[in-house]
């Protein structure tokens, strides 16, 4: 049977992962998780939560008591606030709102790959810019010279090669496009400067995207949203479908946030782990871009072999474009990982 699609979403392959042999796992590098789950005086804290409420009923319509703690968190008011399951979804709202329809989406690329599902899906072009230099740098004058009307979508940290961009640049790009989007999902783990949440005041057309998978440790439960101006927040707050966080992921981003102490320790020993590990693969001869989030990026002679033979030896990370992107673990997780690599060079 022929299936009729539109024809870009028929050319499009969806996200596919490796099917693995079945090997018992020491250290999953591979999805930039938090190595350390939701303690558990957090998780019976939510379970009692949500034995308190109606199942049967939707969520709150327009989740403010999340976007209210949101607000309290970030230091925004509610209005500058939409949430979504995951911060994917409100990416996917972003650009469908922005470029979907035939605009054009620029990317610095290499960068996180289900963007182009979502312009694929919103119908909007992309334009890739690569990045240059051994830090995978944005190469700023050439973002700077896509076509009038074009919405630039900078990640910072980005995934997978780690490095952030400046106030000066997102200044620039707010002057020269209608609208930005910056997607901070790894902010957590890097410097203070690189938080550009505070330029949402000055700069009415940027919108960041944030997330509570990484270092809140809530991958399993969807939390995501975007701070923006109020009137740029209503136009995203369009295309996401009401009541896209449940009643779970909302009881669990409201404790985690309460908390607050979880995700800071668990960022304290990820950073330093991650410049230990990274002084470790120096050592070793290997190139290690400049790194800000939870993860590394490295180049490696025939990385899709060495990836496979870490596998065999029960650690996974991911090949992308050539290079090895392996996240931060638990200190025993890393230097599992640390002694295969030396077994795989
Ligand atoms: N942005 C970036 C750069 C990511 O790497 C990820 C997840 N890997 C996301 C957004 C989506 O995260 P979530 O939907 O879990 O919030």
């Amino acid at each position: 049977m022929s299936v009729s699609t539109r024809p870009e979403v028929g050319a499009f392959t969806s996200y596919q992962l490796p099917t693995e042999p079945e090997i018992p796992l020491r250290a999953k590098l591979d999805f930039n998780e938090s190595p350390f789950d939701v303690p558990e005086e957090i998780k019976a804290r939510v379970v009692a939560a949500l034995l308190a409420r109606r199942w049967s009923e939707y969520p709150e319509f327009g989740a403010p008591r999340l976007r209210g703690a949101i607000a309290k968190a970030t230091g925004r008011s509610l209005e500058e606030i939409v949430v979504g399951n995951g911060s994917g979804e409100v990416l996917h709202a972003a650009v469908t709102v922005f470029a979907g329809s035939g605009g054009t989406l620029v990317l610095p690329t290499p960068t996180f790959s289900l963007y182009d599902q979502m312009a694929v899906l919103a119908g909007a072009r992309i334009l890739r810019i690569p990045r240059v230099g051994p830090g995978f740098d944005v190469d700023e004058s050439a973002f700077l010279a896509a076509p009038e009307g074009a919405i630039p979508l900078v990640t910072s940290p980005n995934n997978p090669t780690g490095g952030v961009v400046s106030r000066r640049f997102v200044r620039a790009l707010a002057a020269r496009y209608p609208v930005v989007l910056l997607d901070q999902a790894y902010v957590d783990f890097a410097e203070p400067e690189d938080d550009l949440l505070p330029l949402v005041d000055e700069l009415p057309n940027l919108a960041v995207f944030r997330t509570l998978s990484k270092a809140y440790s809530a991958a399993g439960f969807r939390i995501g949203y975007a701070v923006a101006s109020t009137e740029l927040a209503r136009e995203i707050q369009k295309g996401v479908l009401p009541f896209s966080v449940d009643l779970a992921a909302e009881e669990l981003a409201l404790a985690l946030l309460a908390d607050g102490e979880t995700a800071e320790k668990t960022v304290r020993v990820i950073r330093a782990e991650r410049d230990g590990l990274a002084a470790a693969l120096t050592a070793l001869g290997l190139a290690v871009a400049p790194a800000r989030g939870n993860f590394l990026y490295f180049a490696v002679g025939g990385a899709s072999r060495v990836r496979r033979h870490l596998l065999e030896r029960g650690v996974k990370v991911r090949d992308l474009s050539g290079h090895l992107r392996v996240t931060v673990g638990t200190p025993e997780e890393n230097q599992i990982f640390l002694s295969a690599l030396k077994e795989c060079l």
